[in-house]
């Protein structure tokens, strides 16, 4: 079976192409700039990278492109459209109502349109996608949504202490984020461990431009530092994670700001890069720290202070800890921000061997704890695009 993957943002489009029944990725690539003027990058093994600028009016005309390059005598991988089998969508938020992968019809269509609202970033142009996708092929569309991995908190994990009008009203509640990479490494993390995940509480760390932190407790996510929009819990690039709300009312009603400004603050002039002055990039702030900037250490200080917080209260939470994973750009590659975490929980049963830590090679799943540490902390690469396949594979199937 082959699936093609899409992950539609406002001016981009990521895309992979697998062959299910061989595990391979034939080929991917990414659309930019669309809706300005347009490019496109596409790989394909064993051939050198194309990349072309494309008149990218629209999603249409990008998903039109992406075929085109599919079915292309050199660079494509099948010669017809007939040999694609369905499409999976990487869709931010389902909402209350789409809590696990689905194949979108009309019905589900409609009511991404009616959620609009609490994804203005990530829904509209996810059902842009889905659209073209559906003019030019006639076969399953999927949907792979990050908050439904978190369809299994109990409530009170997911309802804030506000008016509880609000969340009947408005639907304003914690849905959690990036839930597809989370389900896919503590999936991993069990595999790596020969066991079942119904046996291991596990917390997994995604820490990229964008983090958030889950506790998985017997297979299922029961918390997660992610809220009703991606940004709560711990500092990230330009986002500020959880801080107290009446900040905010205190930008507005105190200093004048605008709510507009404000929402500039919290999500693009925030985190290491409002703390720094610096840079969004964990790299650059890690050569300003050791250059002396005293602001570049203090922003990573926080950073790991915040990530402790979370596996401490979500192992109390769970009542136990079996597992710490890390993952995405920082977790998996940042091996002194791992050790950093890990020093000093050893009363959680946490010990690393920091120099296996240090030494891990990049891009593998690697187990870094100490041989005799109770908890067991493994690095872990997302692979998003694969578990969307997997999800998209399994739905196509039974809808045959
Ligand atoms: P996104 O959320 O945009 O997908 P990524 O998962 O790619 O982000 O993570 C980006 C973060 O990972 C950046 O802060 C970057 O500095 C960090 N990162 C990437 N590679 C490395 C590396 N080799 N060493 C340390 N940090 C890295």
């Amino acid at each position: 079976m082959n699936i093609l993957v899409i992950n539609s943002g406002s001016s981009s489009l990521k895309y992979q192409f697998f062959d299910m029944d061989n595990n391979k990725v034939l080929a991917k690539g990414n659309c930019e700039r669309i809706g300005i003027d347009g490019v496109i990058t596409h790989k394909k093994d064993g051939k050198e990278d194309y990349k072309k600028e494309a008149d990218l009016k629209g999603h249409d005309e990008a998903i039109q492109l992406v075929l085109d390059l599919l079915m292309d005598k050199e660079y494509g991988v099948i010669s017809s459209l007939d040999e694609i089998d369905a499409v999976g969508h990487r869709i931010a938020h389902g909402g209350e109502k789409l809590r696990q992968s689905s194949i979108i019809g009309d019905e589900e269509l409609k009511y991404l349109e009616s959620i609009q609202m609490i994804a203005p970033l990530h829904v509209p142009p996810a059902i842009k996608g889905i659209v073209a996708c559906k003019k030019l092929m006639d076969v399953p569309q999927v949907g792979v949504f990050d908050t439904s991995f978190y369809s299994t908190m109990e409530d009170y994990a997911y309802i804030y202490p506000l008016p509880y009008d609000l969340y009947e009203k408005h639907q304003i509640r914690r849905y959690g984020f990036h839930g597809t990479s989370h389900r896919y490494v503590a999936s991993r993390a069990a595999k790596m461990l020969g066991k079942d995940m119904k046996d291991l509480k596990i917390v997994t760390c995604h820490l990229g431009n964008g983090s958030s932190i889950t506790a998985v407790n017997q297979g299922k996510a029961v918390d997660t530092s992610m809220g009703f929009m991606p940004n709560d819990g711990i500092l990230m690039g330009t986002r500020c994670g959880a801080v107290d709300p009446s900040v905010l009312m205190y930008l507005i009603n105190s200093l004048g700001m605008d709510p507009k400004e404000v929402e500039d603050i919290i999500n693009k002039k925030s985190g290491l890069l409002g703390v720094t002055g610096v840079s969004s990039d964990a790299r650059d702030v890690r050569e300003a720290a050791e250059n002396g900037d005293a602001r570049a250490r203090l922003a990573e200080k926080i950073l790991v202070h915040g990530i402790k917080k979370f596996i401490g209260s979500y192992a109390a939470e769970m009542n136990g800890l079996d597992v710490v994973v890390f993952t995405a750009g920082l977790g998996e590659n940042s091996a002194i921000l791992r050790e950093w975490v890990c020093t000093d929980m050893d009363f959680l049963g946490i010990q690393m061997d920091n120099d296996k830590n240090a030494n891990s090679p990049r891009g593998q799943e690697i187990d870094v704890s100490a041989a005799d540490s109770k908890v067991k902390v493994l690095v872990i690469p997302t692979n998003e695009e694969y578990m969307i396949a997997l999800d998209t594979a399994e739905l196509a199937a039974q809808d045959k």
